[in-house]
């Protein structure tokens, strides 16, 4: 059945640790940038993120960026970190994500992808049938537009949490 019910939810993308990508088989992660590693406002990564990242190459977990964003963001982000990254990526078609796949050698089973949007991340994931963990968006934007995109995920994400057990923050 189709769902865009995300497969896991974390509060930050850093509790995607290597413990838990290790117990998962996860070998290569997806990720978006905006709201999922850093605020829209920040150019660069944060030491955080790259010593996240970092402690994935060291485990030998890939890492790859899928955003929506432009050129000059997405390159300017990736600059020192030079890891594979697509920008204008399309999502929630899953070309982007299986090139992304492509280049870090994964499958559909061992790759996980990490975003902030249910019909952006999570629907891309389903797309090209590999698990999706989402995160609340950092720094959520409050105009009309995002309020109604969160009206509509309401229902999804209560299911995930009636699903597991958990409480609705
Ligand atoms: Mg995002």
């Amino acid at each position: 059945m189709f769902t865009l019910m995300p497969d896991f939810r974390f509060k930050t993308f850093d509790e995607a640790t290597v413990e838990f990508l290790a117990e998962n088989g996860i070998k290569g992660v997806v990720l978006d940038i905006d709201n999922t590693l850093e605020p829209y406002e920040h150019p660069l990564p944060s030491e955080h993120v790259k010593a996240w990242l970092s402690s994935l190459k060291s485990a030998g977990i890939s890492a790859a960026f899928v955003s929506n964003n432009n050129k000059e963001r997405v390159e300017l982000f990736n600059s020192e970190l030079n890891l594979p990254a697509f920008y204008k990526a399309g999502k929630p078609f899953k070309k982007n994500v299986l090139r992304a796949m492509n280049i870090m050698g994964t499958t559909t089973e061992n790759t996980l992808l990490m975003g902030d949007q249910v019909f952006t991340d999570v629907w891309a994931a389903r797309n090209a049938k590999i698990r999706v963990a989402l995160v609340p968006p950092i720094n959520d934007k409050r105009d009309v537009l995002t309020k109604f995109k969160r009206l509509l995920e309401k229902p999804i994400l209560r299911r995930y949490e009636k699903r597991k057990g958990k409480t609705l923050k």
